[in-house]
């Protein structure tokens, strides 16, 4: 199979809706990263997606729909909070749990019986959506594990030859995934960190929980129990306090002759003259923006990512810190 990258026209949007009509996958552009689309309500559409990521069977996935679809067909009982939190931020880099109607495959949920659905603003992702006009499950595409894609180039190096399409919509802005919010208790409850922050979240719907999985506990949003966003090379993880030993760290992999680059914000990198870096920004924003390009980068090009943690907490912080901890592995 050849691998075909599209931008948006009639000519990609109608192979796009060929291919996923027939069961298989399109990848495709969205605000936070690149997604691995098939049809949602097709139990051997879903089942492939799964196969390619190498994804494991109780880690459900994400429904997208265009802005205009009525997604009451999808799930039920929204609550007031839920309905003020689409309008306030849908189209967007939300993810809203809700109890599902069954409507689709019961694989995409890994046989819970809530939903997740999101609505991206990506004009790419809005004009397959509506070319589709079906709902459609999507995790992030990568291959389970890996750091996520931002660019089409991204999902071409984990599934050239293994699907048939890429719709192409340039660099993906947001950088990290969705937040996902469960909206099933009497209030929103954060069960992974994105761009839309808790404070976000709390200004509409007057409060928002964080969601800790207890010790021992089933968590509540699978997905969140895995090491994820790795890059192939070796990797290491200091607080603040600890530069030194990153320091010392760094000298040695250069004396066994690697390739170490610390992985840091800006206010650090612009400390450690002399050291190769690879310089995250400032804002919580600008981190996310930049955080996944760069570890593709860093895997590329060193031996050794040193990743030092930022200072910060709170707003976009906690997407980019969740992200920054696994794909370092703590
Ligand atoms: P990804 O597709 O890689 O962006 O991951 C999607 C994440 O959304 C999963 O890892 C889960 O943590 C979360 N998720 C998807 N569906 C549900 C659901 N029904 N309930 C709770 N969390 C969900
Ligand atoms: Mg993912």
């Amino acid at each position: 199979m050849t691998t075909q990258i599209m931008g948006v026209s009639d000519v990609s949007l109608r192979l796009a809706k060929q291919y996923i009509l027939a069961g298989d996958v399109v990848a495709f552009h969205s605000e936070t990263v690149y997604g691995l689309g098939a049809d949602a309500r097709s139990d051997s559409a879903v089942r492939h997606i799964f196969e390619l990521k190498g994804r494991p069977q109780n880690n459900p996935l994400i429904v997208h729909v265009h802005r205009d679809f009525d997604i009451s067909t999808l799930v039920d009982s929204i609550p007031p909070y839920a309905r003020a939190l689409a309008k306030a931020f849908l189209p967007g880099p939300l993810t809203m749990v809700y109890p599902s109607t069954g409507k689709v495959s019961a694989l995409v949920s890994c046989g819970l019986n809530t939903l997740a659905v999101r609505v991206p603003s990506s004009e790419t992702a809005q004009a397959f959506l509506r070319a589709v006009d079906i709902p459609i499950a999507a995790p992030s595409a990568n291959v389970s594990k890996h750091i996520s894609p931002v660019t089409a180039q991204h999902v071409f190096e984990d599934f050239e030859g293994r699907i048939p399409l890429i719709l192409d919509g340039g660099r993906c802005e947001g950088g990290i995934e969705s937040t996902v919010l469960d909206c099933t208790g009497e209030e929103p409850l954060i069960l992974r960190a994105g761009l839309v922050t808790r404070e976000m979240i709390a200004s509409v719907a007057g409060s928002c929980g964080v969601y800790v999985p207890r010790k021992g506990e089933q968590p509540r949003s699978p997905g969140m129990a895995y090491k994820h966003y790795a890059p192939k090379c070796r990797t290491a993880f200091f607080a603040p306090e600890e530069l030194e030993q990153a320091k010392s760290l760094y000298r040695e992999e250069e004396e066994r002759g690697g390739v170490p680059c610390f992985f840091c914000e800006d206010a650090l990198a612009r400390t450690l003259e002399g050291f190769r870096v690879l310089d995250l920004g400032s804002s919580g924003e600008e981190m996310a923006n930049r955080l996944y390009e760069l570890l593709h980068r860093g895997e590329e090009e060193a031996t050794l990512l040193i990743g030092v943690c930022p200072e910060e907490r709170g707003g976009v912080y906690e997407g980019v810190l969740n992200r920054l901890t696994r794909a370092f592995g703590g």
